[in-house]
């Protein structure tokens, strides 16, 4: 208020420092008048005008006197009307810059606010959360209090998603937010760390002991049923916990731990478990990996390994898949099968996959620039594929790398289809529709039926190498692999056989009519640098 003040005294100062307009024009009309009313009076007391009937006029007439006093009169209102109107316009112009000054904060505040929050259920998100939790380790460190860290997750989310859609899944999310900000006390804090995942900061504990009260009182809300669409939904949660200083000093430490603690809990039903160190023992590897996924994906520990597909008449490179691992500090390379089921377990596995579609489609540009017009096929985890979000994140990639469809193709299991056969055939027509290939993996390890089969856009079959490797020595395999290259041929499907090690087993595929082939006769999954030395190899005995 103090600099407003300010700033207008000094506005209305400089305005009447100088003579303005209206004081000129004032003393101006002022002076014509008077020398016009001297001169009159002159004349007519006198009959003539000289300077000395002027003086005379001037002298006597006392009306002049009163019109002597005019210029000094219009001087001071005009000066006076000037420093009103300069005083009244800074006003105006200080409010206007004051106005847009509170417009930008807000904006700025709003974007703020964006970046820190969850849109769903408005609750901190992840980053707001690491945040806090840092500055509240610091206070409890200060003062020599405990703090401690729950991390939550819904039990059997996923199936109520997918059973009634996501629309209610989002509104049971935004339930169990209110219900939970409702539990605790203003200074604890309630954040979404996305999917069904919350997690909840205790700050300034006295004893390790008090985390029970707060995890009864978390329990209870669970207690009642959520109603939604009019029906009455059980909801439980499975809460990890992780106690400061006892179990880390630092936020990542203490996230992973309530993170050990929270799959424990799932694990053994027992809907809460305090982090302990004896839960490495039980299991070391998995429960490290487990919480280290997350950090992985984001310093660039994974990397793709291709496996070419032979076309089997022509001999050419079809394309490859692309198998992902992770180059781990301790443990080396570690097989997708190993943290794949935990992706998919703790919901970093749609990020995964997103990550894996970018640096494929990167990698297939480069092979592009060089004249290698190979395609490349990704594998989908079944809940990657019902998310909604996926048809979209490719056709971004395809526009950011100016990639035509057809070089991408999506190998999906049979589970996507089983768990639900509505959404995934919706989600596949969409993707069909945009020109991008559709292949059933794993063949014949699942239950699809010959009908299922004939609905879906899929442009290719893969026999499952589990029938592959022993079709020679194993009449029953024989038939499998046999019945689906004609089986998928009667449905103008392409058939790839993967596993395929020997020279032997390629010829029989070829015999029986199999369109490409795929396994360690030709190649390793290999990464990039080799798969191009393999290439120039095929090249050179053709
Ligand atoms: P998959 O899709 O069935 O991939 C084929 C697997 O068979 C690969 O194992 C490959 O290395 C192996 N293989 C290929 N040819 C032969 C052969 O001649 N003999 C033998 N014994 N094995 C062969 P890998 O790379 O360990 O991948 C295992 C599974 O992990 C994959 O099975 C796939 O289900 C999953 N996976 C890999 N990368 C990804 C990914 O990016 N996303 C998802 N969702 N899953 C992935
Ligand atoms: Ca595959
Ligand atoms: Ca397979």
């Amino acid at each position: 208020m103090q600099r407003i003040a300010d700033t207008l005294s000094k506005n209305a100062r400089v305005m009447k420092s100088r003579v303005t307009r209206y004081a000129v024009t004032g003393v101006l009309i002022a002076t014509v008048a008077l020398l016009i009313a001297t001169a009159l009076s002159a004349f007519m007391t006198n009959g003539q005008i000289s300077l000395e009937s002027l003086m005379q006029a001037q002298m006597t007439n006392k009306t002049l006197w009163v019109l002597d006093t005019m210029p000094f009169i219009f001087a001071f209102w005009g000066q006076y009307v000037s420093s009103a109107i300069a005083f009244e316009t800074s006003a105006m112009v200080i409010d206007q810059t004051q106005d847009l000054r509170e417009q930008a904060a807000a904006m700025e505040n709003q974007a703020i606010y964006e970046a820190t929050h969850d849109p769903l259920t408005s609750l901190p998100n992840r980053i707001l959360l690491k945040d806090r939790l840092d500055q509240a380790l610091r206070s409890c460190a200060r003062e020599k209090k405990k703090l401690a860290l729950f991390i939550l997750d819904l039990d059997h989310f996923k199936e109520i998603n997918d059973t009634l859609g996501h629309y209610s899944g989002d509104r049971l999310l935004r339930r169990v937010a209110l219900r939970l900000k409702g539990t605790v006390r203003d200074s604890d804090t309630v954040a979404r760390l996305g999917g069904d995942e919350f997690a909840i900061i205790f700050p300034a504990l006295k004893k390790n002991e008090d985390v029970q009260i707060m995890v009864k009182k978390i329990m209870q809300t669970f207690k009642e049923p959520f109603m939604l669409d009019g029906m009455n939904l059980e909801m439980l949660a499975s809460i990890g916990i992780a106690i400061f200083p006892d179990h880390g000093r630092d936020v990542d430490t203490l996230m992973q731990r309530a993170d050990v603690a929270m799959y424990i809990a799932k694990q053994e039903k027992n809907k809460f478990a305090v982090y302990s160190q004896k839960f490495h023992a039980r299991n070391p590897k998995r429960l490290t990996l487990m919480s280290e996924l997350r950090q992985a994906i984001e310093n660039d520990e994974l990397m793709l390994f291709y496996q070419p597909k032979i076309a089997v008449q022509s001999r050419n490179i079809e394309g490859v898949e692309a198998l992902i691992r992770w180059q781990h500090k301790e443990h080396g390379i570690i097989s997708p099968d190993e943290f794949i089921p935990l992706a998919e377990r703790t919901g970093l596995i749609d990020n995964l996959t997103y990550w894996v579609l970018k640096r494929g489609m990167q990698q297939l540009v480069n092979w592009h620039a060089i004249g290698l017009k190979i395609g490349i096929a990704v594998n989908i985890s079944p809940s990657t594929l019902l998310n909604y979000d996926l048809p979209d994140v490719i056709t971004g990639l395809m526009a950011r790398y100016e990639l035509d469809p057809g070089f991408i193709t999506l190998e999906i299991t049979e589970g996507t289809l089983i768990k639900n056969p509505a959404r995934a055939l919706e989600i596949l027509t969409r993707l069909d529709e945009m020109g991008i290939k559709i292949s059933i993996d794993d063949f014949g390890t699942g239950y699809s039926s010959l009908a299922y089969l004939k609905k879906l856009p899929a442009s290719e079959v893969k026999i499952d190498k589990s029938f592959v490797m022993d079709m020679l020595h194993d009449d029953n395999d024989a038939v499998i692999v046999k019945t689906t290259i004609e089986l998928a041929h009667n449905l103008e499907m392409k058939v790839t056989a993967e596993g395929v090690e020997t020279h032997q087993l390629a010829l029989h595929l070829k015999e029986l009519g199999c369109d490409n082939l795929q396994g360690y006769y030709f190649s390793k999954p290999c990464n990039e640098k080799d798969f191009m030395e393999w290439v120039k190899s095929q090249i050179k005995t053709k």
